[in-house]
């Protein structure tokens, strides 16, 4: 389990909502005065953007150019997390804790180049450590870093759970705090299916699957950062008190998976865009190619499937991306299929969304996707793509059909306790 020194590192990253009008700061400032004065001093406050303003950043963005450069787009976008570091400092200040804000370049926060979705390599903590020797909060912007250029670079959508992680990483904290605007894990997005549990102890790796099939309330970066470093994750609800039901998620005993439920949750990612790549010459090598020049530009792809009938000259590759990535993929492939004289055509569908359902139990449970498909058609969905891991299940379906989906499994798994 994870203790609670006074003299440990303590991270906290507050998201958008929590910190989305002066009046919430201003309460948050008080959770952390309040600590403060208990004889916690070794904080460090992680902040993402006010609610509303990294959308409205993009949205100006697309507005002026959707396809901007992404060293551009990430000037822009990065920009929400300045303002809001420096309320909260100012906040704490008020509540007699003397604070300093840091912006990603200040702490040095190193990632590589993908623009738009980088990773973080390093962080130097020692303007950290100087900072608690003088008594100071530090303060610092989530979402942001830069590259060994001095680029300005960003973690990716929700990347402001990533950058707290990594930050509790660097300093050897304890525990990551991450508060937000739900007590903690559900067995589902607790706005789409009301039923939903709190699920206060969670395995990284059914929170890793969870988070990278859509679960939003964890950034999946940090998931993955958590389990790497066996660094506990704690969501909370910001504005309950500290004794308020959370989730824990750690690496709990292998024998538990022993006993894990069949299915621990279920995910509605609404972000899904599939890109078939039509008329392609059968031969070697063009598959590896397509998707050699789609990763080279940083794009993650998820489910693919491949069709050839024996008797055809040509292929069919469909794959999956997140609605983000569109305008770039389309325009790499028409550039790769024209300058290879392919005559290949794209196709892209939008308002598709992937549901998928998560748990350790599958692994020794024969029959889940049986079940998954008969649910699905019985509330009458149409499948239109199909991924399988050991301990998931994930269908594309239209966007229209995702919450009956979501609705559908969730009852059929995760009500009945097993
Ligand atoms: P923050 O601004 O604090 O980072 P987010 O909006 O990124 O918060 O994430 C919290 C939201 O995630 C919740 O309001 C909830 O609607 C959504 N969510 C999706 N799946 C889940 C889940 N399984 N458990 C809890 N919340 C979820
Ligand atoms: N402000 C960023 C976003 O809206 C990062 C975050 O909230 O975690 O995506
Ligand atoms: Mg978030």
């Amino acid at each position: 389990m994870y203790h609670l020194g006074q003299e440990t590192p303590i991270v906290q990253k507050y998201g958008g909502t929590s910190v989305g009008t002066l009046e919430r700061i201003d309460s948050v400032a008080q959770r952390v005065a309040a600590q403060y004065a208990e004889g916690f001093k070794k904080i460090a406050i992680v902040v993402s953007a006010m609610s509303g303003e990294t959308n409205r950043l993009v949205d100006m963005m697309n507005g002026i150019n959707p396809r901007s450069s992404l060293r551009n787009y990430d000037m822009a976008v990065a920009a929400g997390e300045q303002v809001s570091v420096a309320l909260m400092a100012a906040a704490l200040e008020k509540h007699g804790v003397p604070a300093r804000g840091f912006l990603g370049y200040q702490l040095g926060i190193v990632t590589d180049s993908f623009h738009s979705k980088a990773r973080i390599e390093s962080i130097d903590c020692s303007k950290l450590y100087a900072a608690w020797d003088r008594g100071e909060i530090p303060v610092v912007a989530g979402f942001q870093g830069m590259t060994g250029d001095l680029e300005i670079t960003t973690l990716g959508r929700g990347g402001s759970d990533t950058s707290a992680v990594a930050l509790a990483v660097a300093l050897d904290a304890s525990f990551c705090e991450i508060n937000t605007d739900v007590d903690g894990v559900f067995t589902a997005d607790p706005r789409v299916v009301p039923d939903a549990r709190l699920a206060q102890e969670m395995d990284f790796e059914v929170a890793l699957e969870m988070a990278s099939l859509g679960s939003k309330v964890l950034h999946s970066r940090c998931v993955e950062l958590g389990a790497k470093y066996s660094m506990p994750i704690v969501v909370r609800n910001t504005f309950k008190p500290n004794d308020h039901p959370r989730t824990l998620i750690m690496n709990f005993s292998p024998d538990r998976k022993l006993e894990a439920p069949i299915v621990s949750g279920v995910t509605l990612d609404k972000n899904v865009v599939r890109v078939s790549l039509h008329n392609l010459p059968a031969r070697g090598g063009i598959i590896g190619s397509a998707f050699e020049v789609i990763a080279a530009n940083g794009i993650n792809v998820d489910i693919i499937v491949h069709n050839r009938s024996s008797d055809s000259d040509t292929m069919r590759v469909g794959f999956t991306i997140g609605a983000t990535d569109l305008m770039r993929t389309k325009d790499i492939l028409e550039k790769w299929t024209l300058e290879r004289k392919l005559g290949a055509y794209i196709e892209v569908e939008g308002g598709l969304s992937k549901v998928s359902v998560v748990g350790l139990g599958m692994q020794s449970h024969p029959g889940v996707a049986s079940r998954v498909f008969s649910c699905l058609e019985d509330a009458g969905i149409a499948l239109h793509m199909i991924s399988t891991s050991e301990i998931k299940i994930s269908c594309v379906i239209t966007d229209k059909e995702g919450e009956l989906a979501a609705k559908a499994l969730h009852k059929e798994f995760v009500l009945p306790i097993d």
